[in-house]
């Protein structure tokens, strides 16, 4: 399942370069300014609207290449936008990718009220092939994947309140952002619809270094199935005293401080930027101990985190099993993504990682971590 691999790593790329030409262009900015200005006066709305444009496109990019390249796959490719997008006139237009150029414009000249040239320059890069070289790993990799046995969860652009700031001149402490660019992501994670494991992840960061004022990406996979682990780094994970743990600035004082306990704690925007550093190791685990994430979320960084040897668990379901079994090593309830955590929940938490969560580099880190709640 090499090809799928590939597929998805070029489509994250084309997602980022996407994302940074929204980014980028007056043409689009300027319209989306003059749109806030002249109709919604509100920031909110305004970050809603760009936010849906933004996240709508890319996610029906990928499911419009899927379907090109796996066509009984796209029917199980799910996020959080439906392709509905309502314009400044009220319409309600179905945003949808058309075989042409030509045609995907139309579609979209009429999402953003007859700008022809943003339309144009959209569709253009919507349709655009990305020649890139994934490298012998992936082209290599041997894999047993059933296709009509997996599912896609994708997050276009994850962190995008920090894509819409477009802060570029944040600086990193101890290797992580706080805020910026840096903190916006492609999320694309591949899972077993029979037991919900994930088990391939893409995480595309489209503004990952700036190099003379001009932003360039970087991807990071990882595949975990059956006996295969594999990924675009080998990193192994180093063995701490204490366990450094990131969260959001809005994680409630009670969980913070507990977790000060036994380590240093520090916030970031974005929760897949979050568990990149999780991944790349700045800091040990992620903690979220309400239903503030998503499956679209999680599953992408947690197919990485599995593949090093990592995982992201249930929050609450593994602390009353911790508090039962008294050891977190033996109980571990691993995030699942083929069904809702419970059916009781409202549709709008459906598909949210209802218990909180925290993803973990060790095995070690994570009962360290649970010894602070216990
Ligand atoms: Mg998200």
């Amino acid at each position: 399942m090499a090809d799928l691999l590939e597929c998805l790593i070029k489509l994250s790329e084309k997602a980022g370069k996407l994302a940074r030409i929204i980014r980028s262009e007056n043409t689009l900015f300027k319209l989306l300014v003059q749109r806030k200005d002249d109709i919604h006066k509100n920031d909110d709305s305004f970050v809603h609207d760009f936010k849906t444009l933004g996240d709508v496109l890319i996610q029906e990019m990928i499911r419009y290449e899927i379907q090109k390249q796996f066509t009984n796959l796209a029917e199980r490719v799910f996020g959080e936008e439906t392709n509905k997008f309502t314009n400044t006139l009220g319409e309600t237009v179905t945003v949808s990718i058309r075989p042409t150029v030509s045609e995907t414009a139309d579609v979209l000249n009429k999402v953003l009220n007859n700008n022809k040239e943003a339309a144009h320059l959209l569709a253009k890069a919507l349709h655009e092939e990305v020649s890139m070289d994934v490298g012998s790993k992936v082209t290599n990799l041997t894999l047993e994947l059933d296709l009509s046995n997996i599912g896609i969860w994708i997050d276009p652009i994850d962190g995008t309140s920090e894509f819409i700031k477009g802060n570029e001149d944040s600086t990193p402490k101890d290797g992580i952002y706080s805020n910026g660019l840096q903190c916006a992501l492609v999320l694309i994670g591949v899972f077993d619809t029979t037991t919900g494991e994930p088990v391939m992840g893409v995480v595309n960061q489209p503004f990952a270094v700036n190099k003379d004022k001009s932003w360039q990406g970087r991807v990071l996979w990882g595949v975990c199935h059956k006996d295969v682990t594999a990924s675009s780094f080998s990193l192994e994970a180093t063995p701490h005293d204490s366990v450094d743990c990131i969260v959001s600035s809005a994680e409630k004082e009670e969980y913070t401080s507990r977790l000060e306990r036994v380590g240093s704690v520090c916030t970031s925007s974005g929760a897949g930027y979050k568990m990149l550093c999780v991944i790349e190791e700045f800091t040990d685990a992620y903690f979220v101990s309400r239903g503030q994430t998503y499956k679209w979320d999680t599953c992408a960084p947690h197919a990485l985190l599995r593949s090093v040897g990592g995982g992201i668990v249930d929050f609450e379901v593994t602390l009353n099993k911790c508090r039962k079994e008294k050891d977190v090593r033996l109980s571990g309830q691993e995030i699942a993504y083929h069904k809702p955590d419970s059916e009781g929940l409202e549709a709008k938490n459906r598909w949210s990682n209802s218990g909180g969560l925290v993803a973990y580099r060790s095995k070690e880190s994570l009962q360290k971590l649970f010894d602070a709640f216990l």
